[in-house]
């Protein structure tokens, strides 16, 4: 079977932007840790860890055990009734989350995409603040569910479907804005007579091009928040789980909500809303249905295979490794590629890193070349010119080194 025959075939049933329309795209059969191959048995390095969702890399030892498991007789898998009943993989899930965030995070739920956890988040400053408005950044990403599309920083993603968008009051303001911006946003805010729900902020931005704020950027949004009673919702739906370096950045700056998805799932389905008993305490207490729920919110298999993921992250310090050998790839990245003209920037905290371009869609140019070079990394930034790296935080040194150098070569080409 042919990669070209197969996508055509994809290309006749699936709708023309599903799927990046590429002559040379590759399906993908077999994958095991940081590698893949595709169905004509070449084999890529993967630097994208499934968007960031593979924490342990493809098919680890611990999610297909967990997998296995679920076919066992002690162990089998119930599919609770969502709001109604909960499984036991549900319960142990939440409650090791509950364990591993900052003790100010302590009420959650879960949902199934990281859109529906900012939807969550959403709703739940609605609920507990009253308000309406919104502050939001450019170049964020929060998903793309209608609901949430008026806070997405980017133009692109926000143009289809514009006559179908809510429309409640938004300020965007510059990613890593002064305070001075801030405060004067708030005052018109306040002037227009906006009463403001909440301020979004991913602590690094992802898909808008891996982009690190100043240090204290985040503490003074929690002060500017604080003081303007706007809650403060960080989401780490990319950043969070280690890929940072960190848990979250809620351990050092605190914010009232968190959105966490992606690696929580260990390559499932899985997301995730915390934030602070007092603001998630806004929901109804009754006991009528919910009136946030999903037929597959906290899928046990979900929760089963996150949950042997969150373990095997804690206990083979993979959040301290993503931090240090983060540090060490970047300082590889810088000096095999600093010297090429073409690159403007190379930056990163923990294994996100991100190489940025002075040419728009260089980012592109270089997932193709790379692809043909056995590596799998995509572009990213509004105008495709930064390309991403994101691999599993357990990518072996070699792995990774190696195909940094195949990067290298590529430049070589552009
Ligand atoms: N927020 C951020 C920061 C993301 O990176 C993403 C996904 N790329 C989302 C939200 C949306 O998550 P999902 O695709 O699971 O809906």
């Amino acid at each position: 079977m042919k990669n070209k025959e197969q996508y055509l075939q994809l290309k006749q049933v699936e709708y023309s932007d599903a799927t990046m329309n590429d002559q040379q795209a590759i399906i993908l059969e077999k994958a095991s840790g940081s590698l893949v191959w595709d169905i004509e048995g070449q084999e890529y390095v993967d630097l994208c860890a499934g968007f960031g969702s593979l924490p342990l890399g493809h098919n680890h030892p611990v999610t297909q055990d967990a997998f296995l498991k679920s076919t066992g007789n002690d162990s089998e898998l119930v599919q609770g009734l969502g709001d109604v009943y909960a499984s036991r993989d549900k319960v142990q899930l939440l409650s090791t989350l509950q364990c591993i965030l900052p003790s100010h995070l302590g009420r959650g739920g879960l949902t199934v995409t990281g859109s529906q956890a900012v939807e969550l988040a959403l709703r739940t400053a609605c609920l507990a603040t009253g308000g309406e408005g919104f502050i939001c950044f450019s170049g964020a990403y929060h998903g793309l569910d209608l609901g949430l599309l008026p806070l997405v920083g980017r133009s692109d993603f926000r143009g289809t479907c514009s006559l179908l968008q809510p429309s409640y009051p938004v300020t965007r303001l510059d990613y890593a804005c002064s305070k001075n911006q801030v405060l004067a946003a708030i005052k018109q805010l306040e002037k227009a007579k906006t009463k403001v729900a909440a301020m979004i902020v991913e602590p690094v931005l992802g898909r808008g091009g891996i982009i690190l704020p100043p240090t204290k950027w985040l503490w003074m949004l929690h002060e500017v928040c604080q003081a303007s009673s706007i809650l403060l919702i960080f989401d780490e739906i990319f950043t969070g789980l280690g890929r940072t370096g960190l848990i979250t950045h809620a351990s050092k700056v605190p914010c009232d909500l968190l959105c966490l998805g992606k690696a929580i799932g260990g390559g499932m389905p899985l997301a995730a809303c915390f934030g602070s008993k007092k603001v998630m305490s806004a929901w109804p207490q009754g006991r009528s249905e919910s009136s946030y729920t999903g037929t597959f919110f906290g899928h046990p298999l979900s929760c089963r295979v996150g949950l042997a993921t969150i373990k095997h992250i804690v206990a083979d310090k993979l959040v301290h490794r993503s931090n240090i050998f983060g540090q060490e790839a970047l300082e590889e990245l810088k000096r095999l590629l600093s010297h090429f003209q073409i690159v403007k920037d190379i930056r990163g905290k923990g294994l996100m890193i991100g190489i940025e371009f002075y040419e728009s869609g260089c980012g592109v140019t270089l997932m193709e070349k790379l692809r043909a070079k056995g590596v799998i990394a995509i572009p990213s930034g509004e105008k495709g010119q930064c390309l991403s790296i994101t691999p599993a935080l357990n990518i072996p040194k070699e792995i990774l080194f190696q195909s940094f150098q195949k990067i290298a070569e590529a430049l070589k080409e552009v």
